[in-house]
């Protein structure tokens, strides 16, 4: 048993100490319980950035011990937890309202004006209201913006991709859906999501080549990717795009 006592004495102390967080629920909270490899004699407490309930111990305090730390300072948590939303929700005022556009996030940058007018540019998309406090009648207008250009952009990009893939649909119509891009109807009728003008240029030349691809193919067939593929070779980066931020834009 020699070799075993041999192995224990090699552990490394940093082992016996963990540093390694744990969650504890406690009063309905959730709470980050840090031991502290140092060693600090009392418990401490406190909302870190993220908004996190900390509180850190010496090692070896136990779960009882925490509980009867936390439980009287509840209020307090409470306090600081609510001055932490508060201070977020004004970070998220600051920063403003946003708009995608072709893939860009655009801040919304409100002016008052006697005119109204809707102008992009990079990284910034200019609105010239009447009424700046008015929010709804701003999303309004900025949708309808929206629709505008996807009403311009959606039908070019038809066209140009019909001629590159020689696939011709009866019709193009630009609706509002929620849960799809775009459609191809068995009589040839291509309908594509207005809500596709806030994604990247190539993301929507994918959506229409995909459409396109489905006059010839009425199916997600083998056959039917390599119809895509040899027009939008790089269809799965697209794809993987839209899967990771199509939620958020299709939604609003
Ligand atoms: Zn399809």
């Amino acid at each position: 048993m020699a070799g075993l006592k041999a192995l224990w004495s090699c552990r490394p102390r940093k082992q016996t100490l963990s540093r390694e967080p744990e969650l504890v629920s406690i009063a309905g909270l959730n709470i980050k319980w840090l031991k502290s490899p140092r060693r600090i004699r009392s418990l401490a407490l406190k909302v870190d950035k993220q908004g996190q309930i900390v509180v850190m111990t010496p090692a070896a305090t136990r779960l009882r011990e925490v509980e009867r730390f936390i439980i009287p300072r509840q209020a307090w948590i409470s306090r600081q937890i609510a001055q932490h939303q508060q201070l977020e929700t004004q970070k998220q005022q600051a920063k403003g309202q946003s708009l995608w556009f072709m893939g860009e996030q655009l801040t919304v940058d409100k002016l008052i004006g006697a005119k109204n007018l809707i102008e992009p540019g990079p990284g910034l998309i200019k609105v010239i209201t009447r009424q700046p406090q008015d929010k709804n009648q701003l999303d309004r207008r900025l949708t309808r913006w929206l629709r505008e250009q996807a009403g311009a952009v959606l039908p070019s990009r038809l066209e140009k991709l019909s001629q590159k893939t020689g696939l011709t649909g009866s019709g193009l119509q630009i609706k509002s859906y929620t849960a799809r891009w775009g459609s191809c109807r068995h009589d040839g009728l291509i309908q594509l999501n207005w809500k596709l003008i806030k994604t990247p240029p190539e993301v929507i030349d994918y959506v229409i080549v995909h459409e396109l691809c489905h006059l010839s193919h009425f199916n997600h067939s083998p056959a039917f990717w390599e119809h895509v593929i040899r027009y939008c070779p790089e269809f799965k980066t697209h794809r993987k795009w839209l899967k990771e931020n199509g939620r958020l834009l299709i939604s609003a």
